[in-house]
């Protein structure tokens, strides 16, 4: 006897998403479209907003708006996705509704050709846009060649593609997937003897795992400062809007991307790496922007990219149903003995070990990952 028979109805599956994000080679035509795609975009956005602003300035209330209304009035718009028009809509839209949140008064901004990012985002309808041997067929552009440079699991379905183009002059696709998520359970996670890591964030390296190991997070950003810094200050010699001033700039803006492109790929190997060896891993929940404000971290927190490092874990165990674990963050990970338990009222930044009466003597970063870890397990046992 099936569940259908016996009336059953299984709850929604819970759907999940992710985004991939592949190079594009648009020829000169699809060039061509693409910059007009930016500049309606940005056309549509800007004029929606200047409406709704006099609107508002004249009633104290906004009205509804699309861009079909600007059609009539500027034809060439139909000449790009529409789609991609209406998505406008939405994000202006989303930052009105931002906007009328109490405690957050910050009115949308216009947006300018030379300092917004340049993109627009569309959407799959009726299987207009399709991924299929290096070719990502998109409404209006036709087949773009694209590098992609990763599988997309089976099961997983497109719901968005977002184009842009870089500073380096490079275009980008990001695709976003859906795909139904995993029962929120680990298997095995609740185990006495399930693989649990713990995880602390720590300045040299990044992170410090109750394994006892650490990262070697490389530090891309610092190594290559002074380079950049050096290109940086040509760039200021050379004259505004000048052939070499145009070179020049492109040439830092790759080499930014590439710092970039370097981090993102260590901590992407870093995190698969971590998510399959583990059942479940437990991070502190600290707030990252909090820290490096009032600590004076600055560029080493932004450099050790330890966020997007926590992103990255927390979906890669999504996807196989593992778990990933956040520790309260008035948990006392680094006051806290990891032997007996014993809580200590000071701990200066400089105490690089930790001396505890019972007799541990362990790496300060360390004594705090297996905290982590101890408490990680505790969370998932209890739940
Ligand atoms: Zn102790």
């Amino acid at each position: 006897m099936n569940n259908r028979t016996e009336g059953h109805s299984k709850p929604p599956a819970l759907k999940a998403q992710r985004a991939y994000r592949f190079r594009l080679y648009p020829d000169r035509e699809q060039e061509k479209l693409f910059h007009r795609t930016f500049g309606c975009c940005r056309f549509v956005y800007n004029r929606m907003l200047a409406d709704k602003k006099a609107m508002y300035e004249e009633t104290g209330k906004t009205k509804r708006l699309t861009p079909a209304g600007y059609k009539k009035d500027f034809p060439w718009l139909k000449e790009v996705d529409s789609l991609a028009l209406a998505n406008v809509q939405l994000h202006l839209e989303a930052a009105f509704a931002r906007f009328f949140e109490p405690g957050k008064n910050r009115y949308p901004r216009f947006k300018s050709k030379h300092r917004s990012r340049k993109s627009y985002t569309t959407n799959v309808v009726n299987g207009n846009i399709t991924l299929e041997d290096g070719r990502l067929r998109l409404p209006k552009a036709g087949t773009v060649r694209i590098r992609q440079h990763r599988r997309i699991p089976e099961g997983y379905v497109l719901k968005s593609v977002t184009v842009s183009m870089e500073p380096s002059g490079k275009y980008y696709a990001s695709l976003l997937y859906e795909y139904p998520a995993r029962e929120n359970q680990t298997p095995g996670a609740d185990r006495e003897d399930a693989k649990v890591l713990g995880i602390d964030f720590a300045m040299r390296g990044m992170a410090v795992f109750s394994d006892g190991s650490r990262a070697e997070y490389p530090g891309y950003y610092r190594l290559a400062q002074e380079r950049l810094a050096r290109d940086q200050r040509r760039l200021s010699k050379c004259k505004k809007g000048s052939r070499n001033y145009e070179k020049q700039k492109r040439w830092v803006a790759l080499r930014h991307e590439k710092i970039r492109n370097q981090r993102k790929d260590y901590l992407h190997k870093l995190s698969r790496d971590l998510a399959d060896r583990y059942d479940a891993i437990a991070v502190e929940d600290i707030d990252m922007q909090a820290m490096s404000r009032s600590l004076h971290f600055g560029k080493s927190v932004a450099d050790n990219s330890f966020g997007a490092f926590r992103t990255m874990l927390a979906y890669k165990l999504e996807e196989q149903g593992k778990s990933f674990v956040k520790v309260g963050r008035f948990f006392p990970s680094s006051k806290m003995c990891s032997r007996c338990g014993n809580v200590k009222k000071e701990l200066r930044l400089d105490e690089r070990v930790y001396r505890c009466s019972c007799g541990l003597c362990m790496d300060r970063d360390l004594n705090a990952a297996v905290n982590i870890r101890d408490e990680g397990r505790r969370i998932l046992e209890g739940a």
